[in-house]
């Protein structure tokens, strides 16, 4: 499958693309072949200023729209989207190196957009005629939407993040601005053209492209953003919590990084949990912030469970372009770029160096000269080792082997991270114990990452972030104002 020929590079502002205003661009690079994509321009402080303007002149119209006016919008958009499966996940394929066969993007993105359209009605206040404290009034509260939402996306999976940190702010009357990851822009600027396309009013949606320094850290400072949706690494979350904190304490919801646990006691399908956990840390080449990158089986079992978990790693992970794995079954494509890339290796030499036994893969393949790095599984590694406590982003796992139920709740729940936990037993009581007892955000009973329920709320305990995103009911919440008012009837 080859590229599409006209690639939008430009900024999205007010309805028009534009070219940077200082003409600054920057390259991306296939990090299969390492041949130059596209030129894509950069936004400098002067384009987020203008898009943000842009999100507030449109405010008032758009947010007297009624949900049911904004909701067409959005079928329209998801339609589109859907249309252009093919040509999102080229792109998609040839920035962060995607597999197009592993992409499905589009369609969960399209999905939220399809969903967030019905939305808008679920948002109520309340009326209180009987109280006491103020009788002879009739008090309401009312929800109003901020004014100005900014979003900013990493570059793992931007399409569905673009829709979780966009509809749900849009269908409740704010106009966005949002900055897409500087190592996967592509797909956010063809989903710019699909926006204009579908007839979005000038100005409710801005979608800009650059880097943390200069956009990034504009918008988290910038005083007309009232809230402020973020997913990435938590050393860049706690930056935009400062900067919020220093400029108008926007709302900030943060979507960060993980060290998930899998459980695997022996009464589980041990194929099948097998299966779905190589599956976990595999797919996206381990660039999931979900993935399980702690897998924890109990002893009975544990020789088994790892001889097959390195089968499956060595026979079905196939390397190679990821545009053309519709033709060759390419399931596991490079790293997003160089600087991920040296990162894994690195956490790999720290891995040999822990203590852990290395059982298969351990480093780059030497015959490809993309960013690829070998499956890798470590096994007993040190629980104070630098590779168990901190996120990699590659396809790494360590399966420690655990003996009692006590010993393997504390282990597992022996992180700053809570974004996703999984345990496999065919014990209910222990299921629910576990559901209950794993501090995380999402829990996985018989199931792993990347599976999340479409209409499931999802966020991180602890360090892994704050609020919750992807479901209405939750997520609406986020961009919402609660007024008071007191009427004296
Ligand atoms: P990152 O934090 O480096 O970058 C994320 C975004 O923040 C990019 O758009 C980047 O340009 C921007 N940014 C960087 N510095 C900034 C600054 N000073 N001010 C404002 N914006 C700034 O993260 P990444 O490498 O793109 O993504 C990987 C991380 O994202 C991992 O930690 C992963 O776990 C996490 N992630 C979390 C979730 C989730 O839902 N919890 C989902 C996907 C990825």
């Amino acid at each position: 499958m080859g590229l599409p020929e006209n690639i939008e590079t430009r900024l999205f502002i007010n309805g028009e693309f534009v070219e940077s205003s200082n003409g600054k661009t920057f390259d991306i690079t296939n990090p299969a072949t390492l041949k130059l994509v596209a030129k894509v321009h950069e936004a400098s402080e002067e384009d987020t200023d203008n898009a943000v303007a842009a999100a507030k002149a449109a405010f008032p119209a758009w947010s007297a729209l009624s949900p049911d006016q904004r909701g067409q919008y959005f079928k329209k958009l998801a339609k589109l989207i859907r249309e252009n499966n093919d040509e999102l996940a080229a792109l998609e394929a040839s920035s962060m190196g995607r597999p197009i066969g592993a992409y499905f993007d589009a369609y969960m993105s399209a999905s939220k957009w399809d969903h967030y359209a019905e939305a808008g009605y679920s948002v109520q206040g309340k009326t209180l005629d009987l109280c006491v404290q103020t009788p002879g009034y009739l008090n309401m509260t009312l929800r109003q939407p901020y004014g100005v939402v900014a979003g900013i996306i990493p570059w793992n999976v931007p399409l569905l993040f673009l829709a979780n940190k966009l509809a749900p702010a849009l269908i409740v009357g704010n106009t966005v601005v949002l900055k897409s990851s500087e190592k996967a822009p592509l797909t956010s600027a063809k989903v710019a053209t699909l926006v204009k396309q579908a007839g979005f009013p000038p100005g409710v949606i801005n979608i800009i492209t650059g880097f943390g320094n200069v956009s990034g850290s504009i918008l988290s400072h910038h005083m007309d953003v009232r809230a402020l949706s973020f997913t990435g690494s938590g050393r860049t979350g706690r930056i935009i919590q400062a900067a919020a904190a220093k400029s108008n304490l926007k709302q900030v919801y943060l979507e960060l990084g993980g060290k998930s646990p899998a459980i695997i006691f022996d009464d589980a399908d041990i194929e099948k949990a097998v299966k779905e956990t190589a599956n976990s840390i595999q797919w996206n080449s381990g660039q999931v912030c979900m993935a399980n990158s702690r897998v924890y089986v109990q002893d009975t079992i544990a020789d088994k469970y790892i001889e097959l978990f390195k089968q499956n790693f060595e026979n079905e992970v196939k390397m190679g372009d990821p545009l053309e794995a519709r033709e060759n079954g390419v399931n596991h494509g490079p790293q997003a770029d160089e600087a991920q890339h040296k990162t894994v290796l690195q956490y790999l030499e720290s891995g040999k160096q822990s203590g852990g036994e290395l059982i298969t893969g351990g480093g780059a393949p030497s015959d490809r000269k993309g960013y690829y790095i070998q499956p890798t599984i470590f096994k007993n590694t040190p629980e104070d080792a630098k590779i168990m406590k901190e996120e990699v982003f590659g396809p790494v796992v360590n399966i420690n082997v655990f003996n009692s139920e006590e010993e393997v709740m504390a282990k597992a729940n022996n992180t700053e991270y809570g974004l996703y936990a999984s345990v496999y037993t065919k014990n209910i009581d222990r299921a629910v114990r576990f559901a209950k007892g794993l501090e995380a955000g999402t829990v996985g009973v018989n199931c792993t990452s990347p599976v999340t329920g479409p209409d499931m709320p999802f966020g991180g305990y602890k360090s892994s972030g704050s609020g919750r995103e992807g479901e209405p009911l939750y997520s609406l919440d986020n961009f919402l104002e609660t007024k008071s008012s007191l009427g004296r009837v």
